[in-house]
This record gives C-alpha cells, sequence and structure tokens, in this order.
C-alpha cells in the first residue's frame, strides 16, 4: 500500500476514483464523491470526500450512523434537524443519529467536504410524504429542502 497519495489539485487525489454519490435515485443533483480511506485502511471508519457543484444538493435523508464533516471547498448550507445553517470552509458539522439532513451547495460555488462515517451503518431513509409535510412547517425549512 501506497503511504502517500498526492493531491493533485482541484480536490482530487492519486488513484482514487472520482464516483457518482449515489448508484441510484434522483433526489440528488450533481454531487460526486472519492473515498479517501476505504474498509481497506482497517480503521473502522470510512473517510469521503463529496463535492456538491453549484445549486448541487445531497439527499434529504436521516440514519441511525452519525456524521462528522468537515468543509473544505467553497459554500453552501445544510440542514440538520429543523435548522438550516450557512457553510464557510473549515466549518464542522455533527449530525447526530436519527437525525434529517441535506447539504446544498451555494448558487455560484461548489461545495466540497470531508464526511466521516462508521465502516458498518445502516441504509438511509427518506422522508415518508407525512415527514416532509412537518419538516414544511418551519418556512426556512420549507424553502431550503428538496426532495
Ligand atoms: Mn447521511
Amino acid at each position: 500500500m501506497k503511504p502517500v497519495l498526492q493531491h493533485q489539485g482541484s480536490f482530487r487525489w492519486e488513484g482514487v476514483p472520482v464516483q457518482p454519490y449515489k448508484s441510484e435515485g434522483s433526489h440528488f443533483r450533481d454531487v460526486t464523491r472519492q473515498t479517501l480511506f476505504g474498509p481497506g485502511a482497517g480503521l473502522g471508519c470510512e473517510l469521503r470526500y463529496f463535492e456538491l457543484a453549484p445549486d448541487g444538493h445531497s439527499s434529504l435523508e436521516r440514519h441511525e450512523h452519525p456524521h462528522a464533516v468537515v468543509v473544505v471547498r467553497g459554500a453552501g448550507r445544510v440542514l440538520v434537524g429543523h435548522e438550516v445553517f450557512e457553510l464557510r470552509v473549515f466549518d464542522l458539522v455533527r449530525v447526530p443519529p436519527r437525525t434529517w439532513h441535506q447539504f446544498r451547495a451555494a448558487s455560484d460555488a461548489s461545495l466540497g467536504f470531508l464526511c466521516l462515517v462508521d465502516g458498518e451503518r445502516d441504509r438511509p431513509v427518506r422522508p415518508t410524504p407525512e415527514e416532509l409535510e412537518a419538516l414544511r412547517q418551519r418556512p426556512e425549512v420549507a424553502v431550503f429542502i428538496r426532495a
């Protein structure tokens, strides 16, 4: 195993493929994934780099496993629970278990972040129509989310 995988500029790393965010679905837009440290690293966790193109968004989801996120590129916003937060480079985002979350890039900037997760994790679930309705009770959430 090569000890150092060099950064090649523009948030690309030597030998790390740029992959689709998820293999299926249309509940997200313009997102790529790079697995920087995968299951093979022997740590029990994985470190991924996600990048959302301007106006791109991740899926609105929740699950049992938490996320620890470090923003490293651009700007955007995130829904965590029932609140929307502005994001800038080096901000830290903590998504607790079973908490709704969705990332969105700014309209004029990409949003790139490192995301740490448990190596063994449950599948994300998306809101039911009733849960979506409940989320939309807050106006700032209603205008933010993309489902
Ligand atoms: Mn998630």
